[in-house]
């Protein structure tokens, strides 16, 4: 079996994550759980065996040693520790995934104040998000503030099961719902301004809803964190769709609607459809197509490519 991947050994290298913290935190966890989110695992002997999310195959030869705590596949060889597996599974870097596991088990990871200012700035968007998304879900809900949103749903043909595995929602048509329930819930108007949410005022008076009237797409990456939203009016407005600026956690060029739901199909078929539109992906996905994505209104980058090679390679 392989260890780690390369970026880890090079990044130790340089000292700026050392192998002692690396190593603390490998002992506090235990891969099988971990694995086990995203592979249904059985216990053969003294391993787990599931089928390998790295290729496509009909019967195990993925393997998980609890007592290596390593994890290897006979059929595409891809091997390593927990850190080589979140990383390969979420697409996130060697140093994110050691963060994100470290945040888990109470082990800080250092990091640069300007890493730190960085995170930290994402982390608060992201929470603004997710606010943001239970809002425009109860929305849709409401019998009222939702009844437009629901009826174009209806005749779009789009499945309940579907708008809840999307997280579709909804925007209210006045102008400062949003606003007002982001600073009931506490956050500063200029995190929400960051996120895209809100926009000041012309006149420096206040400030208004960026997404008014619409229905709203919730953008996930990888690690299921809400990144941003895209929102397509109901009624004529202008422009038809919107979508959130980029943020420190969100980067058009770099970010595909539906991969999050669509990445173990793309795993398993080494197939992607790739569609310009919030509509059709999500139509895609509900005949049955799961491993198709959307490009948010940019043409396919260099960057979106790399990201999906990733999980093609065949
Ligand atoms: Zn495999």
């Amino acid at each position: 079996m392989r260890d780690g991947n390369v970026g880890a050994e090079t990044l130790v290298g340089r000292g700026l994550i050392s192998d002692e913290i690396k190593n603390r935190i490998r002992d506090r966890v235990d891969i099988a759980d971990v694995v086990g989110q995203h592979v249904s695992l059985r216990r053969a002997g003294q391993n787990l065996v599931g089928l390998c999310p790295f290729h496509q195959e009909k019967s195990p030869s993925f393997s998980v040693s609890s007592s290596k705590q390593m994890f290897y596949c006979f059929g595409c060889k891809a091997g390593g520790d927990v850190f080589a597996f979140l990383s390969k599974v979420t697409g996130a870097t060697f140093p994110e995934v050691l963060r994100e596991l470290g945040d888990k088990v109470g082990i800080a990871v250092e990091e640069s104040p300007a890493e730190r200012g960085q995170r930290g700035h994402a982390h608060r968007i992201e929470e603004v998000n997710q606010a943001a998304l239970t809002w425009f879900q109860s929305n849709l809900r409401d019998s009222q503030l939702g009844a437009t949103a629901r009826e174009y749903l209806i005749r779009r043909g789009i499945q309940q099961s579907t708008v809840e595995m999307f997280r579709l929602g909804v925007s209210s048509s006045d102008w400062e719902g949003l606003c007002k329930f982001l600073a009931r819930k506490g956050f500063s108007a200029s995190d929400s301004v960051t996120a895209g949410l809100i926009t000041p005022r012309p006149n420096g008076n206040g400030y208004y809803d960026k997404f008014h009237g619409r229905l709203m797409f919730t953008i996930t990456d990888l690690r299921k964190r809400v990144v941003g939203f895209g929102g397509r009016v109901l009624g004529d407005g202008m422009p038809k769709y919107l979508n959130s600026p980029d943020t420190p956690l969100f980067k058009k060029g770099q970010t595909l609607f539906a991969f999050e739901q669509a990445r173990e199909a793309i795993v398993r078929t080494k197939t992607v459809i790739i569609v310009e539109g919030y509509f059709d992906a999500i139509a895609l996905h509900q005949a049955g197509l799961a491993h198709t994505v959307a490009t948010l209104g940019t043409a396919l980058t260099a960057e979106h490519v790399q990201a999906l090679r990733r999980f093609t390679e065949r």
